[in-house]
């Protein structure tokens, strides 16, 4: 039967679960866009978001997804006949390499895999085999939201340093970015990319782009540009209209501001990683305990390689697309489709507004759905998730 009442909950890798208060800050009416408390608002905002990074570089922020960050990055950093190098590994560093590629910009990649790392002894073999302005770039993604591998950002930069290459370090956190640890200026990244929908806890409809100041000055003048992404225009913006290339995004402007007043609340970035920590471990403890022989495991075997805002799920011979189902339609829980192989693979969503309440809830649906389809699973997941969470209290 179906049991489903009430607040439904979305456990996907994004779009999160959005806090009342920054739904609630989201639903206002216009202000003057052009003087007044907006400014301020705006201000605080643009500001307020480079220590979430831990960058003192140039914040832009485009009105798009994820995508549209990617998109801005390479109109204003590469030109064409540029050579960039894509560390695979799951589906997102794969995908950003192929929106970069349409824009005339090579491709060269280190291949990856699906349940480990970024190889980093390859990556710097790969770069010492080339000159050392061969590549324009290195890619890559810190957590994976696929796979739900983090890889070692620090590693990378290093990894480029010893080979003498002098490419730019660019990382997609949209997934992990507000969940996990990261220290953009202290890792050597010139460029980070996020987007509002998934840690950072505001509708899905802003990306953003942290630049060092020689990415900006290396990209001056390049021939990729284009008028609305442009950063010349966006930097030392005497107007709000020019930090958004046209009418700022009023409402995302004041949801994603509320959204940076509950991370000060609650005691920083470091006390939000904190909680990211605690709570992805008890999702990690909960699928151990389900685990058989031929049944459900963890995608990543290197604890080392834990993303702590998703975690990939194998559910071996259990049948994971009716999993899903029961969990949505008898429970209103929305678990995460597994991308790299959906009827044998899920994904719990652990990023932003997450607490106690919704992981326990999450996770003692799943068992019971797995139980009403009479699959093998070990023990409680969910006694071993209380397990981690009590020791945490
Ligand atoms: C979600 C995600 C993207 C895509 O972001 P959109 O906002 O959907 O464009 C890219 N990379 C990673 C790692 C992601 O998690």
């Amino acid at each position: 039967m179906s049991l489903r009442h009430g607040r439904e909950t979305v456990a996907i890798p994004g779009p999160s679960i959005m806090p009342e208060r920054v739904l609630a800050a989201f639903r206002r009416a216009m202000p003057n866009i052009y003087e007044g408390e907006l400014l301020d608002v705006s201000e605080e905002l643009l500001d307020g978001m480079k220590p979430i990074a831990k960058t003192d570089g140039h914040l832009f922020v485009t009105i798009g997804n994820g995508h549209s960050a990617w998109e801005m990055t390479t109109s204003n950093v590469f030109n064409a006949g540029d050579t960039v190098l894509v560390l695979e590994g799951g589906r997102f560093a794969t995908a950003w390499g192929e929106a970069v590629e349409i824009s005339g910009v090579k491709v060269d990649s280190v291949p990856g895999s699906d349940r480990a790392p970024v190889d980093v002894g390859a990556v710097q073999e790969k770069l010492t085999s080339m000159p050392a302005d061969y590549y324009a770039a290195v890619l890559m993604v810190h957590v994976d939201t696929a796979t739900s591998v983090r890889n070692d950002v620090a590693a990378v930069r290093a990894a480029i340093d010893a080979a003498g290459s002098s490419a730019l370090l660019m990382v997609d956190c949209i997934a992990s970015m507000g969940c996990d640890e990261y220290r953009m200026d202290e890792w050597g990244v010139d460029v980070t990319i996020a987007a509002s929908q998934k840690g950072l806890m505001t509708p899905p409809g802003l990306g953003y782009v942290w630049a060092s100041e020689r990415t900006v000055e290396r990209g001056n003048g390049n021939d990729r540009r284009n008028s609305y992404f442009d950063w010349q225009k966006r930097i030392g913006a005497e107007a709000i209209y020019q930090n958004y290339s046209g009418t700022p995004p009023v409402s995302h402007i004041y949801a994603a501001r509320e959204a940076l007043h509950m991370i000060d609340e609650e005691g920083g970035i470091e006390a939000v990683w904190a909680r990211h920590a605690v709570l992805a471990d008890a999702v990690r403890a909960a699928v151990r305990a389900w685990s058989t022989p031929h049944g459900i495991d963890l995608q990543v075997t290197d604890p080392e390689a834990y993303g702590n805002c998703v975690t990939t799920v194998r559910t071996g011979s259990i049948d994971a697309i009716e999993l899903a189902r029961r969990c949505e339609d008898g429970a209103g829980v929305t678990i995460g489709k597994g991308l790299l192989n959906p009827a044998s693979m899920f994904r719990i969503g652990h990023m932003g507004h997450t607490n106690p309440p919704t992981i326990l809830g999450t996770l003692g649906t799943i068992e019971a759905a797995l139980r009403s389809m009479g699959a093998p699973i070990g023990e409680s997941g969910v006694a071993a998730a209380a397990d981690v969470i009590g020791a945490a209290l």
